[in-house]
C-alpha cells in the first residue's frame, strides 16, 4: 500500500473546514487549560482590567469568579456532591457549566441578543469564559476601551446569574425580556456620568421600541438571519448571523466586530459571516 497523507481529525481522513475549525478551537483550550496554574497566556494587565472595570465592586467580584470557574454551578457542586444533578435546570438539556449557563442556553443567547452589544460567541466557540474575555480585550485599542467592554459584558452575565438564582431559589421562571430591561437600567445608571467619555460603539443603545415580525423557516429547513450595526464614528461594525430551526429555536448564532466604512459594507460583511458559519456546520438545507 502506497503512503497517504491522513487528517485524522475527522473520520474519513480528509480535511474539511469544520473539522479544521474544531481543532483549532480544541488546541486553543487546551493551550490555556495547560497555562492555567499561570498567567503567562493572558495579556498582562488581564487582572488590572478586570478589577478596574467601570462597575460596582460586587460585580467585579463577580466576573473574578466566573474567570476562575468559581461559581456556584450544578456543574460544580455536583463534581463537589453538593448536587444530585449536573444539568441545568432551566432547559435540563445539557451539563449547567458557567460558559453553558452564560451563553448557550437558549434563554441566555436571548438575553444576548437583546442586549444587541455584539459579543455573543457562536455555541462551540466559546471553551472558557477566560478565553472569551480575553478576545474581548483584543477587540479593543486602548485600557479605557478594555474595562468598559469587560465592564459591561460583566454586567449582563451578572444579571443573567441572578435570574438563573431566582428560577433556582424561588422559582420565579426566567424572562429574558426582563433581563434586559434589568441591564439597560443599569447602564444608564452607572453610565450617568460618564456618558460623554464613551465611545460610540460602547455606548449603551437605546431599548428597541419595536421589532419586525419574524416568522419561523418552512418545512425542513433551517433559517439564517443576518445584518450589521455600524459605528459611523469609529468606523466599526457589529456584524451577526443566527440560525433557527423549523420550532423557531435557536440553533446557533455568532457575532463579530469588524473594521467598516458603511453600512452596505456591513452588510456585506454580515452576508459573508452567515455563509462562513453555515460551511463552518456543514449545513445546505437553509
Ligand atoms: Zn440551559
Amino acid at each position: 500500500m502506497e503512503d497517504s497523507l491522513v487528517w485524522h481529525h475527522s473520520n474519513r481522513g480528509i480535511y474539511d473546514v469544520k473539522s479544521g475549525y474544531r481543532m483549532a478551537v480544541e488546541a486553543k483550550q487546551s493551550a490555556v487549560l495547560s497555562g492555567a496554574s499561570s498567567s503567562l497566556l493572558l495579556p498582562k494587565d488581564f487582572w488590572k482590567v478586570i478589577w478596574s472595570t467601570l462597575v460596582p465592586p460586587k460585580i467585579r467580584n463577580f466576573w473574578w469568579r466566573v474567570c476562575y470557574n468559581k461559581l456556584a454551578t450544578k456543574e460544580n457542586l455536583f463534581r463537589r456532591h453538593c448536587s444530585d444533578s449536573h444539568q441545568c435546570p432551566i432547559c435540563n438539556a445539557s451539563v449547567e457549566s458557567i460558559e453553558q449557563l452564560l451563553f448557550r442556553c437558549d434563554w441566555t443567547r436571548a438575553v444576548w441578543f437583546a442586549c444587541d452589544l455584539g459579543l455573543l460567541p457562536g455555541i462551540g466557540i466559546c471553551p472558557s469564559t477566560k478565553i472569551w474575555t480575553v478576545s474581548l480585550m483584543e477587540m479593543c485599542s486602548n485600557a479605557k476601551e478594555r474595562k468598559e467592554i469587560v465592564g459591561k459584558a460583566a454586567v449582563v452575565c451578572w444579571f443573567i446569574w441572578k435570574a438563573r438564582n431566582e428560577w433556582v431559589f424561588s422559582q420565579c421562571p426566567v424572562n429574558p425580556q426582563a433581563v434586559v430591561g434589568k441591564v439597560y437600567t443599569f447602564w444608564r445608571e452607572i453610565n450617568q456620568p460618564l456618558t460623554s467619555m464613551v465611545d460610540p460603539i460602547l455606548a449603551v443603545p437605546p431599548l428597541p421600541q419595536s421589532r419586525p415580525t419574524w416568522h419561523c423557516p418552512t418545512c425542513g429547513c433551517l433559517k439564517i438571519n443576518c445584518d450589521a450595526s455600524v459605528a459611523v464614528d469609529s468606523g466599526r461594525t457589529s456584524i451577526a448571523a443566527v440560525l433557527h430551526n423549523l420550532q423557531g429555536r435557536l440553533v446557533d448564532g455568532i457575532v463579530v466586530s469588524a473594521p467598516s466604512s458603511s453600512v452596505l459594507q456591513g452588510q456585506a460583511r454580515a452576508v459573508r459571516l452567515a455563509c462562513r458559519l453555515l460551511q463552518t456546520l456543514g449545513l445546505s438545507n437553509v
